[in-house]
């Protein structure tokens, strides 16, 4: 009975996520429509284009986000480097941080053990961090991302903005599709982190004052000496 509980939450959830999906895809679907329903009338408006384009990137988004959920058969799980993890995804945002006129600066434990996961999933997870810290400045600043060895034998990254915090009652919100504050945001990013991580036997923990910032930490198990050896 424990499974059949559980296989039908995941059919409410699914079935929630889905009507969600409905909704989010249909309100710019319904205004593209009336945009270039306007194109056939009148050929010249350059600001139509933009609101075309934007919203179709915001049906990109949704979906982009999405398939990243939706494709767990093809997870592989593989030994990597937590560090070069950071690296890669930190200089996806080298233009993104210029423009915005945020720094970020990397630290890292000099033993850091090494971690299993699947690469793109967890990389996603650091995009997503990262993105959101840098959204929260608007005016600018500096993230930090620290990659420490706990003692129990796991690792933490922490992800910190100084950008404007979230509110202490917000916080049990994050996880929930949708629940976004941005007026182009999707309010997926952090559903998807949450639930990759859970995959990854992981913790994702948020602490944040408002104002001042915000860190999220990512928690997950390190690879031992034993499991290694034993692969
Ligand atoms: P999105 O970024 O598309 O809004 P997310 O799921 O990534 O969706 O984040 C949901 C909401 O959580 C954001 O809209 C924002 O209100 C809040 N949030 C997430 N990260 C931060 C952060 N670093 N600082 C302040 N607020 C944040
Ligand atoms: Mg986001």
């Amino acid at each position: 009975t424990e499974r059949l509980l559980q296989k039908s939450e995941k059919l409410a959830l699914l079935g929630q996520m889905a009507a969600g999906i409905a909704h989010e895809i249909r309100n710019p679907l319904t205004s593209i429509k009336g945009f270039v329903q306007l194109f056939k009338d009148q050929n010249q408006q350059k600001e139509y284009y933009d609101i075309v384009l934007s919203e179709l990137d915001r049906i990109n988004a949704i979906v982009g986000e999405f398939l990243v959920l939706a494709k767990p058969s093809a997870a592989v799980y593989s030994e990597q480097d937590v560090k070069e993890l950071i690296r890669d995804v930190v200089t996806l945002f080298n233009n993104q941080s210029l423009l915005n006129n945020v720094q970020i600066f990397v630290e890292f434990d000099r033993d850091l053990p090494m971690i299993s996961c699947e690469q793109n999933q967890l990389k996603q997870v650091l995009l997503n961090l990262l993105k959101n810290a840098i959204e929260a400045m608007p005016m600018g600043g500096i993230v930090e991302i620290r990659a420490m060895a706990k003692e129990d034998g796991k690792i933490s990254i922490q992800v910190t903005d100084q950008g404007m915090g979230i509110p202490e009652d917000r916080i049990p919100t994050l996880g929930e599709p949708f629940y976004t504050t941005k007026e182009k945001g999707t309010g997926l990013g952090l559903m998807t982190s949450y639930k990759i991580i859970e995959s990854h036997n992981g913790e994702l923990v948020i602490s944040s004052k408002v104002n001042e910032g915000t860190t999220i930490e990512i928690i997950l198990p390190a690879l031992t000496q034993e499991y290694i050896k034993s692969t």
